[in-house]
């Protein structure tokens, strides 16, 4: 049984309020509560529910914070050069892994431009997007064994090109590294009032779901989870069960059939449905499957990058909810300003026109691949300003204060209504350091002074 905390003074709706938390609750909210041992005052800062992070993936995410940054290596010499600094530090039989290679600004690589390094580490490199993984000629004599899958690219020779699409689950079986700790990342993310998240990866199957409610379970991951997943998962204490993801290929998108096949899967394990939506392409054919095996409450499509206004109908009638990152913009906003076509950039992460189409929308950071501050996500919702300071679609900017509304729904209903604090919720809080009106004139992580999980603090400025 844990003690009860006194929150004093907070503002809550407008009006100054003390909490009382008891057992994981909100047992009282009122005016002069009896003090207890245990209390702090907030001075009128206000008080909001815990922030829920509806897209991201914890354990590349955890990994990522471990890695080589390429994200500002804008040449093939700088990224050797971020490679060999890398490497100096490490003895030569450890991995090197390297994440957020553009290859819209370096080009293709290969296991030979990684060779160019002259390093003895295997290498891995990852693209920004996730879905490639670039191993030097070291790392592919560890991985590679006698019959590698077709994620295994080859040249016109037969030879392996270094490059590995989309190969993350064979990858991590030829590995077998011990997955990343949590609990890093999970502290960064108490710090910016997040209370719980939803675990999108399609990889997910029974061996991640368990390591995940491992830790859950040993304090590591201090947030409560949703999890997603690409095979069936057994019931835990630990998680909840949200979502089958599907994630169709980009580069090779899957016939009608196979989507519907997918879904029918997923439906037949009593679950909602999950799609990754980034191209206009994706959307077509992901709603084509849902009219023909119909939606339900709960549904959602991952990111909405492209949206077309003659969709809108379509998802609305379905009421399909868009999980989407407005940090997007902020993050690549430069790179889609040149990549992505005069007449598709009104389309691009749309915010604004998506609700006044009455399509419920709901945000996550879709960490590692994008900012997982959703601070940042909230305060370029309302600017849509690129790094470089480069405005993208203007009309799809929202007040501060509905861009935070799509971090305080619940879970399982993440274009429902906000969660609120009243008697007997659970004591997922984050605690402001001035009144919310003024927080969201300047949103940012500083903002955060405490930060209250399952009525335990988790996080104290
Ligand atoms: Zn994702």
């Amino acid at each position: 049984m844990t003690n009860a905390l006194l929150i004093r003074n907070a503002e809550l709706g407008g009006e100054l309020k003390d909490v009382r938390i008891e057992a994981g609750r909100i047992a009282a909210i009122g005016e002069g509560l009896p003090r207890t041992a245990c209390e702090r005052d907030a001075a009128g800062g206000a008080l909001i529910p815990g922030l829920h992070d509806h897209h991201i993936h914890l354990f590349a995410t955890a990994a990522r914070l471990a890695s080589v940054d390429l994200s500002g290596v804008q040449s093939k010499q700088a990224l050797l050069d971020a490679l060999r600094t890398a490497a100096a530090s490490r003895p030569a039989q450890d991995w090197i892994r390297a994440v957020a290679y553009d290859d819209s600004r370096i080009g293709l690589i290969g296991r030979a431009d990684l060779d160019a390094a002259g390093l003895a580490h295997p290498i891995r490199v990852q693209d920004r997007t996730g879905a490639l993984w670039v191993l030097n000629t070291h790392a592919l004599e560890r991985v590679l064994d006698d019959a590698p899958p077709p994620c295994v690219d080859r040249d016109a020779s037969g030879m392996p090109t270094g490059r590995i699409w989309r190969g993350d689950t064979w990858l991590r079986t030829r590995l077998s590294s011990a997955p990343p700790s949590l609990t890093g990342l999970s502290q960064k993310l108490a710090s910016f009032g997040i209370t719980g998240v939803t675990d999108a990866s399609v990889t997910t199957g029974p061996d991640e779901a368990a390591l995940l409610a491992q830790a859950r379970a040993h304090g590591e991951l201090l947030q409560s989870l949703y999890l997603m997943s690409g095979a069936a998962l057994p019931p835990s204490p630990h998680y909840e069960i949200g979502p089958a993801k599907i994630l169709p290929d980009e580069r090779a998108l899957p016939a009608l059939t196979d989507i519907v096949a997918q879904m029918n899967t997923a439906r037949s394990q009593q679950r909602r449905i999950a799609v990754h939506c980034v191209t206009a392409a994706e959307l077509a054919i992901t709603l084509a499957a849902f009219d023909a095996i119909g939606a339900l409450p709960g549904d959602r499509i991952e990111h909405g990058g492209i949206i077309p206004a003659g969709l809108f109908e379509n998802i609305r009638t379905l009421g399909l909810i868009v999980v989407t990152q407005p940090a997007f913009i902020f993050d690549r906003g430069d790179r889609y300003a040149r990549d992505i076509s005069p007449d598709e950039r009104p389309d691009l992460y749309r915010l604004a026109s998506l609700r006044q189409a009455g399509i419920a929308i709901a945000a996550g950071s879709d960490a590692p691949y994008g900012s997982f501050d959703p601070w940042r996500a909230i305060q370029t919702a309302t600017d849509r300003t690129s790094k470089n300071g480069r405005v993208l679609g203007e009309e799809e900017r929202i007040a501060a204060r509905d861009a935070l509304g799509l971090y305080l729904t619940a879970a399982p209903d993440p274009g429902g209504p906000e969660r609120r604090i009243a008697v007997g919720a659970p004591a997922d809080l984050c605690l402001l350091a001035t009144p919310l009106s003024t927080a969201l004139n300047e949103p940012s992580a500083i903002q955060v002074r405490a930060t209250i999980a399952g009525g335990e603090v988790i996080y104290s400025a």
